[in-house]
């Protein structure tokens, strides 16, 4: 069996998430829209996994929008946004270091004449906030886009001080929360955020599914229209057995965070990165020590090109990846890592290796001399 440490690009869908879906692609297969009672049962079904969701991010369930996926909920906040900002006189902030799902959309607002800055981060992967509070203007509308976690680094952005920043200038605040919640506890209450992105296959539900919170008051604009379903927030019958799939892996995670599973897994991550600092030389694990995710371990090993490693680990059955798995086979250092200020060099040595729940000691100790060994083969 291989050994998968690459749980920031998808996790395996928990058994009990598809005990929970199955029913719901058997007998429970009616719309949620029918009025009799075997449609309503469907959407009670659609009501318990929306309340599942809000308990894990401490929201109201009226707050939750559920959508196709993780890059559909960030642009659906941020296109919205455009449109309550508008173009002329307003501003925009993203970090240097967010997904592409936040970078393209943003992009093509700047395209069209919205003024978009992009804030730097420190060599630690946090945003730089004394930048980028020099760079709000309290002079016209605006809004900000600021990942929770980078999907590299597992770095934890100081998201309650840049959104609170962002409301004292009267603007509106959307964060990337997909590699954080799940994995690191998320309340909507800690940080005075607008919208915030979450994907279902980030913490063991299925791919194709995700949420937009929005919050109670704050202005929204449907990306998609319709049938009027989620109460008008995004239209098209709902995919009833993945959003019955996404509530049930929120539960579960809730438990895993309240219980100590996720803390187990940080465990997990220091044996691995303290094996690796142990047995070899010229290793540097990057990213905040302290502001971090508990499952990923971003390393670079000197003197090695990551590009020359994965086929080989591939080989030797250990799953992982350079960066985020849309960056696979790109030519250039992965962005986040030179806005840390690393040389090409330290980008291309650097190994994300990503666990979850389902991680064992046994499967890391594995890796590690497995990767041990790769390292000294391919430096010598
Ligand atoms: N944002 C971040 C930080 C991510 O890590 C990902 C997935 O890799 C996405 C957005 C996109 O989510 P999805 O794959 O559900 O579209």
């Amino acid at each position: 069996m291989p050994i998968y440490l690459d749980s920031n690009a998808t996790t395996r869908v928990h058994p009990e998430v598809i005990d929970a879906m199955m029913p719901f692609l058997t007998d429970h297969w009616y719309n949620p829209s029918s009025g009799y009672g075997a449609g309503q049962a469907v959407k009670a079904a659609i009501g318990k996994a929306r309340e599942q969701v809000a308990s894990l991010i401490g929201a109201k369930p009226s707050e939750i929008v559920f959508t196709g996926c993780g890059t559909e909920s960030n642009n659906m906040a941020i296109k919205s946004l455009a449109r309550e900002i508008g173009r002329k006189h307003s501003k925009v902030l993203v970090s240097e270091i967010e997904h592409s799902a936040v970078l393209r959309p943003t992009e093509a607002m700047a395209a069209v004449g919205f003024d978009v800055q992009r804030i730097g981060v420190d060599g630690e992967g946090r945003l730089d906030l004394e930048a980028f509070e020099k760079a709000i203007d309290t002079s016209c509308p605006g809004f900000i886009s600021i990942m929770w976690a980078n999907n590299e680094t597992g770095v934890i952005q100081p998201i309650a001080e840049a959104a609170a920043l962002a409301k004292k200038a009267g603007w509106f605040v959307h964060t990337d929360a997909i590699q954080a919640v799940g994995k690191v506890p998320v309340k909507v209450d800690e940080a005075p955020v607008d919208f915030l992105s979450i994907s279902g296959h980030k913490f063991h539900a299925p791919k194709g599914v995700g949420v937009l919170y929005v919050r109670e008051n704050s202005p929204f604009e449907p990306m998609i229209r319709g049938g009027g379903q989620e109460e008008g927030r995004r239209s098209g019958t709902e995919n009833v057995p993945y959003i019955v799939g996404l509530g049930k892996a929120a539960e579960l995670m809730q438990s895993e965070l309240e219980n100590g599973g996720i803390d187990r897994v940080g465990m997990l991550r220091d044996l691995l990165e303290t094996t690796l600092c142990d047995r070899l030389k010229g290793v540097q694990l990057n990213g905040s020590r302290e502001h971090r995710t508990t499952n990923v371990a971003h390393v670079s090993f000197e003197g090695c090109v990551a590009a020359e490693m994965l086929p080989k680990l591939d080989a030797a059955g250990i799953q992982c990846s350079a960066g985020s798995a849309c960056m696979t086979g790109k030519a250039n250092p992965s962005h986040v890592q030179k806005a840390m200020g690393f040389s090409d060099e330290r980008a291309f040595s650097s190994l994300r290796l990503s666990l979850s729940i389902f991680s064992t000691d046994g499967e890391v100790l594995e890796a590690a001399e497995s990767i041990i060994q790769i390292v000294n083969d391919v430096r010598a």
